[in-house]
């Protein structure tokens, strides 16, 4: 699948998918033939209230839980929201409790929200240590947790470096401890597979547009007896969690996507990864003054994340997007302001290096000749750009 100008050639997947023709044609007849309210008694509300049971149990077994432990969201952003702010408020209440553990390295939907807690609500916000490849490991997290920990949050695969987390390993020290753990998985989901029961944890955020779903709906899986506060209030949908008359279609094209991603999830690894790698070993070879960021194994198999020295990673940006090439320099944000991604801040990056960054993300419609062709231009475009910056 092309972009309508055919010209142009995507590789930034991390930031969005295209929607599958199978999930559009799953989500059609939700608009304008079956477009009951699920809370309504009649059978054209209960026809709509079916398709979200049969949606919600279909992501249940994705996950390996009860159909009652997925709560559907409007995107990523809302789950995290609703996992930190509606966890944090209620261990307040139970117990007390007021502190907060998160990773430097989170999206900010979870790093904006710590921050809010703290700065509006009193919450102590503490940040866990990372290695160099953006990593928390579950002994860093035994030792930074408190009698008064509220909540510890630990993005599971990175955006911006893809680096993956030992969830398993950090859920585990959580549990035993008896705080909740949540992680946005919303990057990490739509490649790895997701067995709550496995990786111990007590909240996951996921979204669907990362994997081939429509923009504007996401889910929160919450472990069964996990207090939670409801951070939009109103009708009872979603278990009293999350009111607003449900988003069926998407609901259900959300359902599809995830329940996809599962049927081809081999398949779709063992393309990536071979791209990718072959992307990796190239650039390394032949572009000097360049280094990977992120974990150079645990990262997600269609990750290639790189800082050039000297180089202007929004210059760069534009230089392959006139070049026909969409990229993105890590999270995506386009503002001009030339500092360093806090991510890459946190690796302990130096700032000649960190200022150039660039994120390549492939995808179920990236072909091998997408990557020949990128990795002819790219080394061609570096050159040309330091050596206008140096002269
Ligand atoms: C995209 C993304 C989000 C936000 O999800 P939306 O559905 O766009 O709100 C959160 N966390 C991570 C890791 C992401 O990649």
């Amino acid at each position: 699948m092309r972009s309508k100008d055919s010209t142009q050639t995507y590789l930034d997947y991390a930031a969005t998918t295209p929607v599958d023709p199978r999930v559009l044609e799953e989500m059609m007849p939700f608009f304008s033939e079956n477009y009951g309210n699920p809370s309504s008694i009649h059978i054209l509300g209960q026809m709509a209230e079916s398709s979200i049971d049969k949606s919600r149990q279909t992501m249940a077994e994705m996950f390996n839980c009860l159909p009652e432990e997925i709560i559907f969201t409007s995107c990523g952003s809302e789950s995290n929201n609703l996992a930190l702010r509606g966890g944090a408020l209620a261990a307040r209440k139970e117990k007390k409790a007021d502190h907060i553990l998160i990773s430097p390295v989170e999206h900010d939907a979870v790093s904006k929200t710590a921050l809010q807690l703290t700065n509006e609500f009193n919450f102590e916000l503490e940040y866990l240590p990372v290695n160099e490849h953006g990593q928390v490991l579950p002994s860093t997290v035994a030792k930074h947790l408190r009698e008064d920990t509220a909540i510890v949050s630990v993005i599971f695969a990175n955006n911006e470096i893809g680096s993956i987390n030992n969830i398993a390993g950090i859920g585990q020290i959580c549990r035993d401890a008896g705080v909740v753990f949540h992680t946005d998985a919303v990057q990490a989901a739509a490649h790895l597979p997701i067995d709550t029961k496995a990786l111990k944890i007590d909240l996951l955020s996921v979204g669907a547009h990362k994997l081939y779903g429509p923009k504007g709906i996401g889910a929160l899986y919450v472990r069964k007896g996990t207090s939670l506060f409801p951070t939009q209030t109103g009708g009872g949908q979603e278990f009293g969690l999350r009111a607003g008359t449900s988003n069926v279609a998407f609901i259900v094209g959300q359902a599809k996507a995830f329940q996809l991603a599962e049927e081809e999830r081999d398949a779709r690894q063992e393309k990536m990864i071979a791209m990718r790698d072959h992307l990796i070993y190239h650039v390394m070879e032949n572009i000097p003054d360049v280094m990977i960021t992120g974990h150079f194994s645990e990262r997600l198999p269609n990750h290639a994340s790189f800082v050039f020295k000297d180089v202007d990673g929004n210059e760069l940006l534009m230089l392959l997007d006139i070049a026909g090439f969409a990229c993105s320099s890590g999270s995506a944000c386009k503002t001009g302001n030339p500092e360093p991604s806090y991510v890459l801040e946190a690796l302990g990056i130096e700032k000649d290096w960190s200022l150039g960054s660039l994120r390549i993300t492939l995808g179920q419609y990236t072909s091998e000749d997408d990557v020949y062709k990128f990795l002819e231009i790219l080394p061609k475009i570096i050159v040309k750009h330091r050596n206008l910056r140096t002269s």
